[in-house]
């Protein structure tokens, strides 16, 4: 038996083909842990509910020091994954499968996946319809075939020639579809999807995958001579990935709220995923060289996986000149790090530290302090004068104010040293007559009090 909560996401709940992970930004910016954590706790929270999104259950994490320290880009530097665990992991609560679940991220999560079964369900009743359109389709050549057998074994020694031309998978077909938006290539509607020649075969089109578009049945049967391949661009990539039978919404469709999030405000988790085109990536070719150069990345190594990589640093806000050069300069200054691959992939903590430097609010800058002043050379008398001022002022005001500074009474005269100008004035504004009071009840007739900026008493 156990007390602990039943897991927060269905134990098949699996995200892993989401590349986006939709993120509160409101709820995150005020949050305490942006306001009371420390930046690079809260890089590591970020890095961890980004992991969780991508583990099965989404949104849970093994309860494991150093995975979990592996997890934040600490590779096994479990110390400082300690130091930082507490804030790092806030919001986690074990549950009774011995995971950690982040309460937020998985209420995200689950929303997610319901949408990913709804899709799947949608999907499944598409393509069920779609075999229904086809067969009965196919069942009409077939009475028609039966009317002519000559024209059946027409049909049958055309798509025989056909398949001599090219053949298709059944997950090359699948990929097409998907990647046409399980709709009608021709009017977008999703009236029976059936696999259109778009040479027909009687014409001595090929049954290969590269003459095939999904159309609606009422385009289908009203195409006539059209011979218009509809198919958007980039449906090559599409087909040439092997299907793998789980097809997920795009991103826009699966996660419209946060893309409509104003860029630049919320925090890309993982890369974009990159849409399934041949669009080159968006850093211009200049920038890329720039900072290749800048990493000493070997000419050899200027791929499109390389760019894609600056692309997505770009979309977490950074700036090429602003950002990304000085950490990459910052990071490669530091002697610990020479050697490693050559690919930009070695930048990617340097890069995360700069992006929650820009994503976190700075945190107030403590005051700077003066070094006090040496207090070699004093004696009772300088003593008796700050147990008097202790006595009157407080244990606190005088730790700040009178600890700070040397003193030296010499004669009737009292030097006071302070450590900076600043200092000196407070001292004489708020400490002037409790001085000038401590050092006449000490020598019995001080008179002169003067102050001076230094750092030891003279
Ligand atoms: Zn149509």
């Amino acid at each position: 038996m156990t007390d602990l909560p039943a897991p927060l996401t269905p134990a098949e709940c699996d995200l892993q083909d989401f590349a986006f992970m939709p993120l509160h930004v409101a709820r995150l910016r005020d949050s305490d842990l942006a306001a009371t954590a420390h930046p690079e706790a809260c890089w590591y929270a970020v890095l961890l509910w980004a992991a969780a999104w991508h583990q099965v259950p989404a949104a849970s994490l093994p309860d494991d020091e150093l995975v979990l320290t592996r997890l934040c880009g600490l590779g096994r530097d479990v110390k400082t994954f300690r130091r930082h665990r507490k804030d790092a992991m806030r919001g986690f609560v074990k549950c009774d499968d011995g995971r950690l679940y982040h309460e937020v991220v998985a209420e995200v999560a689950r929303g997610s996946w319901a949408e990913k079964l709804a899709y799947r369900d949608r999907r499944d009743r598409r393509k069920q319809a779609g075999s229904e359109g086809a067969k009965s389709k196919w069942q009409a050549d077939d009475a028609e075939a039966a009317a002519e057998p000559t024209a059946h074994q027409t049909r049958s020694a055309r798509l025989a020639a056909a398949r001599e031309k090219g053949r298709h998978t059944p997950e090359q077909w699948a990929a097409l579809v998907t990647f046409c938006g399980d709709a009608c290539v021709k009017c977008k509607g999703d009236d029976r999807i059936v696999k259109d020649h778009i040479t027909p075969i009687y014409q001595g089109g090929s049954d290969g995958i590269d003459n095939l578009q999904p159309l609606c049945g009422p385009c289908n049967s009203s195409k006539g001579p059209d011979r218009t391949d509809y198919r958007p661009n980039g449906w090559q990539m599409a087909v040439g990935v092997p299907a793998t039978g789980d097809e997920m919404p795009s991103n826009s469709q699966a996660f419209g709220a946060s893309e409509r999030l104003p860029k630049g405000t919320g925090i890309g988790i993982g890369r974009r995923k990159k849409e399934k085109t041949t669009h080159p990536t968006f850093v211009p070719r200049a920038d890329f060289e720039r900072v290749a150069t800048v990493a000493g990345l070997p000419a050899a190594a200027w791929t499109d996986a390389e760019q894609a990589r600056l692309d997505g640093w770009l979309e977490r806000g950074l700036t090429i000149e602003g950002d990304i050069v000085p950490a990459v300069q910052r990071w490669l200054s530091d002697p610990k790090h020479d050697g490693g691959t050559h690919t930009l992939a070695r930048f990617d903590i340097p890069i995360a530290d700069a992006v929650s430097r820009k994503m976190l609010p700075e945190k107030p800058k403590p005051t700077p302090r003066a070094k006090p002043v040496a207090r070699t050379g004093e004696g009772d008398a300088e003593r008796a004068i700050r147990a008097r001022i202790l006595a009157e002022s407080g244990e606190h005001l005088s730790q700040a104010w009178i600890d700070p500074i040397g003193m030296r009474l010499n004669g009737e005269a009292l030097h006071v040293v302070a450590p900076s100008q600043f200092h000196a004035d407070w001292v004489t504004n708020h400490f002037g007559a409790a001085l000038a009071s401590a050092a006449k009840a000490v020598a019995g007739s001080a008179r002169q009090i003067s102050i001076t900026v230094g750092s030891k008493a003279a």
